[in-house]
């Protein structure tokens, strides 16, 4: 069997570490996507090549045109296919300003990282993916986007992200609308409060929301969760679902009375 490959970006530290972690005990080659970290990108590739897989790292902005076909340029020219491309890279707002405070430059930084990076990412992969069906060694490529609860719940203190996550969602259904005539299926996984770097600063707020009972499955979630499920895509059990979300949140979405 040929080993497929996948590139995770922000696969560095938390929902991604987790994500390329999980792909590598599938027996994916993975490429490690990071922007600063290198130290913890180096860790999950010697985590994987321990456990008898294959990785590679790369750095790359996602927020940065150069960066990205760096990005695929690099995963082509060393494993000539990317077969999972997810989306996972992605940043808080920066200040976490009230919608009436706002900056300018909040704004653009998370649009570029966190909508416009994935956007013009999944066109190159795209690209490549429909080639490799074309000559006919590959088959029935996948892309996941990471998008957010913040998808539809309006936080004031941070709309920027609401904004690009809300953007991110239509993603998803813009490029499955698109590529299912290629037999590429498209996917939005939703994750909750999940404990990461990005949720540490915020970690006592939302340890009183669970205990209150924010989520019906009282606890935090963890980056496995998030794993699992891009697992399950990964090895194609949902083949007849694109532009489908997945909620991962221990019940947010639900309405209860
Ligand atoms: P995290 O712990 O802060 O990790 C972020 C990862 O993204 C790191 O690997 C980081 O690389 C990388 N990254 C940041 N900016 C990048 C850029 N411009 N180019 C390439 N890589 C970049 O975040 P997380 O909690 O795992 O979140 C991962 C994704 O899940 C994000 O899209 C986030 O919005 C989403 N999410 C998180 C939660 C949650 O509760 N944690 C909930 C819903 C959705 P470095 O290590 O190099 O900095």
């Amino acid at each position: 069997m040929i080993d497929k490959v996948a590139l995770i970006t922000g696969a560095s530290r938390g929902i991604g570490r987790g994500i390329a972690l999980a792909l590598a005990g599938e027996r994916f080659r993975c490429v490690i996507n990071y922007a600063s970290n290198a130290v913890a990108a180096e860790e999950v590739r010697e985590q994987i090549e321990q456990a008898g897989g294959g990785a590679i790292v790369v750095r790359a902005d996602i927020s940065v045109a150069a960066d990205r076909r760096h990005l695929v340029d690099t995963a082509m020219d060393s494993f000539g296919r990317i077969d999972l491309l997810v989306n996972n890279a992605g940043i808080t707002s920066p200040g976490r300003a009230d919608l009436l405070e706002a900056a300018e430059e909040s704004f653009d930084r998370v649009m570029a990282t966190n909508l416009k990076g994935p956007f013009f990412l999944s066109q190159l992969i795209a690209r490549q993916m429909i080639a490799g069906i074309e000559k006919g060694f590959q088959q029935a490529p996948k892309i996941v986007n990471i998008t957010s609860i913040s998808a539809y719940a309006a936080s004031v203190n941070r709309g920027d992200y609401c904004i690009a996550k809300a953007g991110l969602s239509m993603m998803t259904q813009l490029f499955a609308a698109r590529l299912a005539e290629y037999g590429i299926n498209v996917y939005e996984i939703r994750p909750g409060v999940i404990e990461t770097d990005m949720t540490s600063p915020v970690k006592a707020k939302y340890d009183k929301l669970i205990a209150e009972g924010l989520t019906p499955i009282k606890r935090w979630g963890r980056a496995e969760d998030v794993a699992k499920a891009v697992v399950a895509i990964a090895r194609d059990l949902l083949p007849f679902s694109t532009g489908e979300v997945i909620n991962v949140d221990g019940g947010y979405h639900l309405r209860r009375l």
